[in-house]
């Protein structure tokens, strides 16, 4: 069973290559600023709750989060493997899901409950990558404080998978075929095709 997250700073890729791979392995692609962004656009409460962090930069409350993750977890489509695209983002989010994968005592693949994926990029071609795309978080402003938010609270979770499941690195700073590519590669050795 293909169970993936993808960890990674805002602008190194994670949500379209977590989609590529989720379609490859046809599992749900499951990102939690998508899901976000839907309860905003239809003004549903979690909507309302999340959208003056959202607009900062700033992360929306674990408590929140850790909900919604759950509910969507509980989808049928989510029973035969998941990737998991912006969530765990802080210790605590990561110790609660690590906390309920044991209780749900499913392990994926060698001995882990799940496998983690660091896409890494700099810093210069993320702020660049992130100009670029014109999102409606993506002022000048709001993305310094998502790459310090990043660095801050999301950082120390590589620490916390390197002691506890399997870390893989692959290198982001590419062109999309090539890093879709080296992804491939990487996972193909734990979830075989
Ligand atoms: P993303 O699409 O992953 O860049 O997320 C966009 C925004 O949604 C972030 O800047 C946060 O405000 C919020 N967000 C997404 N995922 C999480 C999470 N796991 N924890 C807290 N906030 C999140």
């Amino acid at each position: 069973m293909v169970k993936l997250v993808f960890l990674g700073p805002p602008g190194a890729g994670k949500g379209t290559q977590a989609s590529l791979i989720a379609d490859f392995y046809e599992v749900p692609h499951i990102s939690t600023g998508d899901i976000l962004r839907t309860n905003v656009a239809e003004k549903s409460s979690l909507g309302i709750q999340a959208r003056n962090y959202m607009d900062k930069g700033d992360l929306v409350p674990d408590q929140l989060i850790l909900d919604m993750v759950k509910e969507r977890l509980e989808n049928p489509d989510a029973q035969k493997g998941w990737i998991l695209d912006g969530f765990p983002r802080t210790v605590t989010q990561a110790e609660e899901f690590f906390k309920k994968c044991e209780a749900g005592g499913e392990k994926a693949k060698s001995g882990s409950f799940f496998h983690v994926i660091n896409l890494q990029v700099p810093d210069d071609v993320l702020v660049a990558r992130l100009l670029s795309r014109g999102r409606q978080d993506d002022k000048e402003e709001t993305i310094r404080n998502r790459l310090q938010v990043y660095y801050q609270q999301t950082q120390p979770l590589i620490e916390f998978y390197k002691a506890r499941q399997q870390l893989i690195i692959v290198d982001g700073d590419n062109y999309i075929d090539a890093v879709t590519s080296a992804l491939k590669q990487a996972v193909d050795k734990i979830y075989p095709k």
